[in-house]
């Protein structure tokens, strides 16, 4: 029943990642909680058992018993054959001591290892969760953070923007095969909710986060809103982008060393883009 339960609870997790419908539904830790209740109430059933020794589990005479029978030396009984017939004596007889089978204790590693998975389980969502954290963020924060890219946007555009982190992926996501959509000239700008968050937690948790998707992101976002200024070409747009997310990343809270290293690492990772899609190639000479 036990393990039932947690095969249950673990299917649970799996499937509520790959069906991001429940995200909305059921929060993640609602079934990862369960599973962890279960995990810890089966290791102390398993440590109880440990502690009880033999006698819980049934095996062995109480001492009772024994006495009624004649005591503990006809315990391990010997059979003899007598004129034809079996006779039965107490190990008594026998000058060794009666064997004891060594008392076997239930061994722990079973119930740990369930623990041990849910280890491993929660250090793996504990990395992928930031990739789902805008949906993790309130209204409020969204709209917070909608509202700071815009009007970062709009620096570089010359005119009022609005930038939107699409959620539902309509315009931005997979099957674009694109970080960001802007409107040529224009002011509606979308980008994905995983730029999204992680330029949050740049501007509003002082978290730099990883090098290269913090790096990506600025550039993501100096993208569009160049786009947004009215430049058509992808490789210009880039060399552009490239150039004002240096003052862009100190804006949003790194230091113009660390923001400048950014931009160099995304000029110097756009020949190796560029071989996919030679449109957004950089034209020769540019600098940041
Ligand atoms: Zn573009």
């Amino acid at each position: 029943m036990g393990r039932r339960l947690r095969i249950a609870a673990a299917v649970a997790i799996v499937v509520w990642f790959f069906v991001p419908e429940l995200h909305g539904a059921i929060p993640l830790w609602l079934p990862f909680l369960a599973l962890a209740a279960l995990e810890l109430n089966f290791l102390v059933a398993g440590l109880r058992e440990r502690g009880s020794g033999r006698g819980s589990r049934g095996r062995g005479a109480q001492e009772t018993d024994v006495e009624e029978l004649g005591g503990e030396a006809w315990r391990e009984p010997i059979i003899v054959e007598v004129g034809g017939r079996d006779v039965w004596l107490s190990s008594d007889l026998e000058l060794e001591p009666p064997w004891e089978p060594p008392p076997r204790r239930p061994r722990l590693w079973p119930r740990l290892e369930g623990l041990a998975v849910l280890a491993v389980v929660g250090a793996v969502l504990f990395w992928v969760v930031p990739e789902r954290g805008w949906r993790g963020l309130s209204g409020a924060e969204r709209a917070q953070t909608e509202a700071r890219l815009s009007s970062e946007a709009a620096r570089i555009a010359g005119h009022p923007t609005r930038v939107r982190c699409d959620a539902k992926g309509e315009a931005v996501g997979v099957v674009q095969h694109a970080d960001g959509l802007a409107e040529i000239g224009g002011t509606n700008a979308f980008l994905t909710p995983e730029i999204c968050f992680r330029l949050h937690r740049l501007a509003f948790e002082d978290d730099e986060g990883s090098f290269s998707q913090t790096a990506r992101a600025i550039a993501v976002l100096a993208h569009e809103a160049w786009h947004l200024h009215g430049e058509r070409d992808e490789g210009v747009t880039n060399c552009k982008a490239f150039q004002s997310g240096v003052a862009l990343g100190q804006r949003l809270g790194l230091s113009e060393e660390t923001a400048a290293r950014m931009m160099r690492q995304q000029l110097a990772d756009n020949a190796t883009y560029a071989r996919s899609a030679p449109e957004y190639l950089v034209p020769r000479g540019c600098r940041i």
